[in-house]
């Protein structure tokens, strides 16, 4: 899919701003403080209805401003649409075509995305939470049911550790809980083994071209309930009896104790954990490959690639690298990089680009 067009209204620091995008390679290039990843940011809003960068949508709209509007065409293999959203003081408006949606589920999956940003490092670095976000996050995006599975699991499991903090606890009232938590469980585990296989086989070979095929990458899945049988019937009713055996320990430390909220994923380059031995390079590589490979699962999963939006990651890569990753990419993605200096822009790709000049909201 292509990003066609895009306007800005009381957007971070953009007054009013009306843009039309290279089928292939957009690049905006400006000092520090200019508003690229502002740029990037209203993209992956149009996308994914937030931001990548705050849970609070008011901070998007600009200091002096009441409303941030954020419209855009996308054109698919099937159609073109235009898509807006408005962040006001009510809430959020999401519009399809011009016809406002009812849920901004119904919104999400006409404009699909993947961001890479410095702070991405984490996925790798960071703590688990970190990791189960960018499964949620990702899987969601080619998942409604997932979606409808996570927020489910999400409520029940909330809903159970309420009832964990009363002051008289009734272990039956748990097992009826447990119940459907259980089913919920389940659906979001075997979703989650699904869509990281997928993008663990994408990875590795990514990661192999970016390391000149000297390094192996494998991405795996620690389960926090571990289980061997993928069946979805056996698996739910394998969850309640973990769950059943144990609500006494639950009760007493008055909250949920296993579950997929506790999931995490391990990488691993030649075998050994890229989070505690990998090399700096080594673990941006990494974070670099699953975000690529992500182009390629959701390819798989929808039928066409999403775009790609590259927040200052070309100063961190050498010529060669740079080169293979944006003519290499370029050609089937379209892609959107900031960058503060030209000299980070390989002239070898110079020739079938746009060029922006971000400065100061203009
Ligand atoms: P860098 O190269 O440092 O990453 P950048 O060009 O990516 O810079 P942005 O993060 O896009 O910079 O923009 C930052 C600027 O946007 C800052 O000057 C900040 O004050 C301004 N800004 C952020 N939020 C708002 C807002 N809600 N209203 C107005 N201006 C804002
Ligand atoms: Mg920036």
């Amino acid at each position: 899919m292509r990003l066609k067009e895009i306007e800005l209204n009381g957007f971070r620091n953009y007054e009013s701003l009306s843009l039309t995008f290279h089928d292939k390679l957009n690049v905006f290039i400006g000092q520090n403080a200019q508003g690229k990843t502002n740029l990037l940011e209203a993209i992956y809003f149009l996308s994914l209805t937030k931001s990548h960068r705050t849970p609070r949508d008011k901070e998007m709209i600009k200091f002096d401003k009441e409303e941030a509007y954020v419209s855009g065409r996308v054109e698919n293999l099937r159609s073109t649409i235009p898509l807006s959203l408005a962040i006001t003081k009510k809430g959020k408006r999401a519009k399809v075509n011009h016809l406002e949606m009812s849920k901004l589920s119904e919104y999400i999956g006409h404009l699909n995305c993947v961001l890479f940003a410095p702070e991405d490092l984490e996925i790798v670095k960071g703590a688990p939470q970190v990791r189960r976000s960018f499964i949620d996050i990702e899987c969601g995006q080619i998942s409604k049911v997932y979606l409808a599975h996570l927020s489910n699991y999400k409520r029940l499991l909330q809903q159970k550790n309420q009832y964990l903090k009363e002051r008289h606890v009734d272990s039956v009232m748990i097992s009826v809980l447990n119940e459907q938590l259980a089913v919920e469980a389940a659906a979001v585990i075997l979703k989650r083994e699904a869509f990281i296989k997928t993008l663990s086989k994408y990875a590795k070979r990514i990661h192999s071209d970016i390391s000149n095929g000297i390094e192996t990458l494998t991405v795996n899945y620690h389960p926090n309930i571990k289980y061997d049988d993928d069946n979805k019937d056996t698996l739910s009713a394998f969850i309640l009896e973990e769950y059943e055996n144990v609500i006494d320990k639950e009760i007493e430390r008055r909250q949920t104790l296993i579950g997929p909220h506790r999931d995490d994923i391990k990488f691993l380059i030649n075998g050994f954990d890229v989070q505690t031995y990998g090399s700096q390079g080594q673990q941006r590589s990494t974070a670099l490959s699953l975000k690529l490979a992500e182009l390629d699962v959701i390819k798989e999963e929808i039928g066409e690639y999403p775009i790609l939006l590259l927040d200052d990651v070309l100063s961190e890569l050498d010529e060669s690298r740079q080169a293979h990753l944006l003519t290499s990419i370029r050609d089937r993605v379209q892609t959107f990089v900031t960058t503060t200096s030209i000299s980070d822009i390989n002239h070898r790709i110079m020739d079938d680009m746009k060029l922006y000049t971000v400065n100061s909201g203009t």
